[in-house]
């Protein structure tokens, strides 16, 4: 089963989508990567789905990837005595370290580091910036503020604090919890939320080890003064836009939107763009023009995948929602303009024998018209370092962990599959041959282009580039 498109989907599962046939009928529309979000839902709900995936990967014979989405520090409020209160424009209200219920004046702020932080001048935004407060003085125990935009205020409503860096750890005791739970099951891919710093993936790394790949949700402004080095230091990206137009005006989400974007390509590694991008299809079968032009942005400037949220889990059209995103990046990549806009921002190969190879590989599969650029690996890192030269092509990648071959599904032009290892350049060459004509790519006559590492089933040695004719 070959998808006849180089960008990938990520559908988030939730209660519309819990079930063998539903999301069989998610992959089979073309969702290549599923989220489990673990913001909502108990172990037990993960679980199943994270089964009933394996089983979809199972009857498909196709890897798929299992992204398991961490909450993280998401701040809130605590309780109200009359479960909400309204806050007029203008008036004084305080956040404390007071358990009690909250009223008109004041509220209970279970987060003892922000008393640490937060200063005089600075805005709080409650309930995903509905309601906005400056800060008139902080005195470690209570932060009195000034209404600035009003509204009704309920129970356990969400708090972000836009102007400084939180003293807070970037996973919670419930992640952990969550992420050694998600690991258990297998999941591939394990994203942080609201990632800072990029000291801030230390502890997630030394916890995950080599069991998945390690992807940053970039939600946070602070982030981006170190976008290079935390790009660097992860494995993929997710452009969280949800929680980054809380603190951003949305004016500036899209140019941030494609300076993550460029700077995710720049290093290769996948980057998602998420959050809204087919909103109306939660209750809507069609999505607006507008949607539909904002899915195709993220195609032309060479996104890795676009992801849905509520569309999928909680929406009424999940599975529309997915075909809907399968057309819409099929039109893009028909577009002749799609393949102009995507060799202007090429990105030139590093100094290593490794993109020399991948580089070199993009230009021999197109100069020879082959029909796959073929890549081996055992870690993943050739196909990846092959996909951030967008070729043509469709790059099949073949690797003798299925593990790898999962985790690739992520990635832009990428079709991954499992074959044992192999000895011998005859054998790599055959096997190629025969994995491209057997996964429908290729027929008898058709050109190759292989690249791959010798010594064989060692990581790091990509050093060989072959033609081959099928
Ligand atoms: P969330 O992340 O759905 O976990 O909040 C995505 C976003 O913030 O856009
Ligand atoms: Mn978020």
């Amino acid at each position: 089963m070959i998808r006849s498109r180089k960008a990938r989907i990520v559908a988030t599962l939730g209660p519309a989508t819990s079930d063998i046939d539903t999301i069989t009928q998610l992959f089979n529309a073309g969702a290549d990567v599923f989220r489990l979000n673990f913001s909502h839902g108990s172990h037990a709900d993960h679980k199943r789905r994270y089964d009933l995936v394996r089983e979809v990967e199972r009857v498909s014979g196709r890897p798929i990837s299992i992204l398991a989405d961490m909450q993280g520090p998401k701040l809130r409020v605590g309780p109200f005595a009359a479960g909400k209160v309204m806050l007029a424009e203008g008036a004084e209200f305080s956040l404390d370290t007071n358990p009690a219920p909250g009223d008109v004046n004041r509220v209970y702020l279970p987060h003892p580091e922000l008393f640490e932080v937060v200063a005089a001048g600075q805005s709080l935004l409650l309930d995903d910036g509905k309601l906005r407060l400056e800060v008139l003085d902080n005195n470690g125990e209570r932060i009195r503020t000034r209404v600035k935009h009003g509204g009704a205020l309920s129970d356990r409503k969400g708090v972000n604090v836009p102007d400084t860096i939180l003293p807070i750890p970037v996973l919670t005791q419930k992640d952990r919890v969550d992420l050694e739970f998600a690991l258990s099951l297998g999941a591939d891919w394990i994203a942080l939320s609201f990632v800072q710093r990029p000291e801030d993936l230390v502890d997630a790394r030394e916890l995950i080890g080599d069991r998945a790949g390690l992807m940053v949700k970039l939600e946070k402004p602070a982030a981006l003064d170190r976008l290079d080095e935390i790009v660097q230091a992860s494995d993929s990206v997710m452009v969280a836009r949800g929680d980054l137009g809380v603190e951003l005006p949305p004016e500036r989400v899209p140019g941030v939107q494609k300076r993550i974007l460029r700077s995710c390509r720049s290093h290769g590694k996948p980057v998602i763009i998420a959050t809204q991008m087919l909103e109306s299809m939660i209750a809507a079968p069609v999505p607006t023009r507008a949607e539909a032009s904002d899915v195709a942005t993220a195609i032309y400037d060479g996104a890795d995948a676009v992801m849905l949220s509520a569309e999928s889990a909680s929406g009424a059209f999940p599975v529309q929602a997915v075909a809907m995103m399968d057309r819409i990046i099929k039109e893009v990549e028909h577009d002749p303009l799609y393949r102009s806009l995507i060799d202007a921002q090429h990105e030139l190969p590093l100094n290593t024998p490794g993109d020399a190879i991948c580089a070199a590989l993009r230009d021999v599969a197109q100069t020879i018209n082959a029909v796959v650029a073929v890549t081996y690996t055992t870690s993943g890192h050739t196909s990846l370092r092959a996909a951030r030269q967008r070729p043509a092509a469709p790059i099949l990648s073949i690797t003798p962990k299925l593990a790898t071959a999962r985790r690739l599904a992520l990635v832009w032009g990428v079709h991954s599959t499992v074959s044992p290892d192999i000895g011998s350049v005859d054998e790599m060459v055959s096997a190629a041959c025969g994995t491209a004509a057997r996964e429908g790519f290729a027929s008898p006559g058709d050109q190759v282009a292989i690249a791959a590492g010798m010594p064989f089933g060692e990581s790091g040695t990509t050093n060989l580039l072959r033609i081959a004719r099928v």
